[in-house]
């Protein structure tokens, strides 16, 4: 009989997985039959926009935590497939910040071309893995939503692809109760302009604080105030923005810091961070790590090492994303077509993650990040048959990145960088990031010359 392999999640990692099973095939191999289990109606993960919050139509958990107006935080440059480039997909070279709905209809691209499709059932929730010692198969139970049906198949391998920037991380302050305004989590901000003329506190300094505050402040916010539990971002911020030490207490609209100071707001973002949250996975196969480049248990970042008949994409902290998804997701397939042997020994593959551990503990910034998971890319594509690229000329890209948001963080976003992938220069947008106000593909794909003519 065939070998089965379960993918969870249809987001760029567990497409980027598919994508990659499906040029192994069209390469003449012979592979497993692959199920994707997609919880949402449509592929894309985060970046499938839904102005849902809380719970979806069938009391579902809301995935989504993107919002309107979300422009790529970091340069497109950083995260382009080496098999599929950005002016394969668009025709032309793009400038480098793109918004949601762009990189949306980027990722898609490879995929239609693919055609994988096929492979997913969408609306389907995973509900539970076990693993079965005697026969060495998992039996995954799902539930179809729309019919309400649960069942289980059994599946030789399976692959968590489902994401860890989802399931909000939500500390309460003294005072949350008595607040005469709105408290959200950041997973539930969605558009900018409902705090049009609203003085905002956002809780954290993660980039969802750095995003949504700046959201805020373009959409029209009266004032943005963030507050941090260590250090303060530091960036050249606008006037109506400051920073303070952590929050302390809240009184009717009033917030008071760590520092005695206080301040009057209209509604407070906690952009605390997120969990990994597996609810489907029992104990000895869910995967329990901070929020890190070097992942507990995860040999080479991915194959769990108390089971490596089970691997995990995409749950490192990320500089990298859909570039380094590429490349674990060929890794993980060249281990499940047998091309690549894991260690036979448990300890060896603990060892290996205790090494990168110690490897990441020895960096001192977030330059060291950078190239540590550009290092990391780079050892995994060298083991299969990902296209090579110039990891180092996408490490280049994010550094410039830090030094342009150092410059001007309200103005980053109108550089421009090389593709790593074509060598072509992208173009300037052609309206600053700041005074763009229509975030569709539409506008983003409008040329400089266009727009003058108008
Ligand atoms: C607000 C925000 C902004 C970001 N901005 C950027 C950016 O500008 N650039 C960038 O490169 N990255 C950005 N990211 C990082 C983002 O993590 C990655 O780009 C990418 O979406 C991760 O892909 P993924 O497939 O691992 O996870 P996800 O995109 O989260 O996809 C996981 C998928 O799994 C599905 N799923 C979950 N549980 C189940 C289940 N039990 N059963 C079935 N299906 C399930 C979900 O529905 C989802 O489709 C951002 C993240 C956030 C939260």
């Amino acid at each position: 009989m065939k070998a089965r392999v379960a993918v969870i999640g249809a987001g760029p990692s567990g497409l980027a997985q598919l994508r990659a099973f499906q040029s192994a095939a069209e390469k003449g191999a012979d592979i497993p039959e692959i199920v994707c289990f997609e919880k949402q109606a449509n592929w894309g993960g985060l970046w499938n926009y839904t102005w849902r919050t809380g719970l979806d139509q069938y009391g579902e958990p809301v995935h989504g935590s993107m919002y309107r107006y979300l422009w790529s935080n970091g340069p497109k440059e950083g995260l382009e497939f080496a098999d599929y480039s950005f002016e394969e997909h668009f025709g032309k070279q793009i400038a480098s910040y793109p918004p949601r709905a762009v990189l949306f209809d980027y990722i898609e691209g490879r995929v239609k071309k693919a055609g994988v499709r096929k492979w997913i059932r969408f609306e389907t929730v995973v509900r539970m893995v076990t693993w079965n010692e005697q026969t060495r198969k998992f039996t995954v139970t799902v539930q179809d939503l729309p019919k309400d049906h649960c069942y289980s198949e059994e599946f030789d391998n399976v692959i968590v692809a489902s994401g860890h920037f989802s399931t909000p991380n939500v500390p309460e302050f003294p005072g949350f109760d008595r607040f005469n305004g709105r408290i959200l989590h950041a997973h539930d901000f969605r558009d900018a302009r409902e705090f049009t003329g609203k003085d905002i506190l956002i809780v954290g300094t993660s980039y969802s604080a750095e995003d949504i505050g700046s959201q805020c402040w373009k959409y029209g916010a009266k004032s943005v105030t963030n507050c941090y539990r260590t250090a303060p971002m530091g960036f050249n911020w606008p006037d109506n923005w400051e920073e303070k030490p952590l929050l302390e207490k809240v009184d009717i609209n009033t917030v008071t810091f760590k520092d005695g100071s206080t301040k009057r707001v209209d509604a407070i973002i906690l952009c605390t961070g997120y969990k990994h949250h597996f609810p489907f996975l029992p104990d000895d196969l869910r995967l329990r790590t901070a929020n890190r480049l070097a992942t507990a248990d995860l040999y080479k970042g991915v194959a769990y090492v108390h089971n490596p008949a089970l691997f995990y994409l995409g749950m490192q902290d990320q500089w990298f994303t859909f570039n380094m998804f590429d490349a674990q997701a060929w890794w993980t397939r060249d281990v499940i077509l047998g091309r690549i042997e894991l260690p036979s020994g448990k300890q060896e593959m603990i060892a290996d993650v205790a090494d990168r551990v110690v490897r990441e503990d020895a960096g001192k910034d977030a330059h060291d990040a950078i190239e540590y998971q550009g290092d990391y890319v780079k050892e995994l594509i060298a083991e299969t048959d990902y296209p090579s690229f110039d990891v180092d000329g996408a490490n280049e890209a994010f550094f410039e990145w830090k030094e342009h948001k150092k410059k001007g963080i309200m103005e980053f976003r109108n550089h421009s960088y090389r593709s790593v992938i074509t060598g072509t220069m992208a173009p300037a947008h052609h309206t600053p990031w700041k005074d763009a106000l229509d975030d569709s593909l539409e506008s983003y794909l409008r040329t400089a010359s266009s727009v003058a003519a108008e």
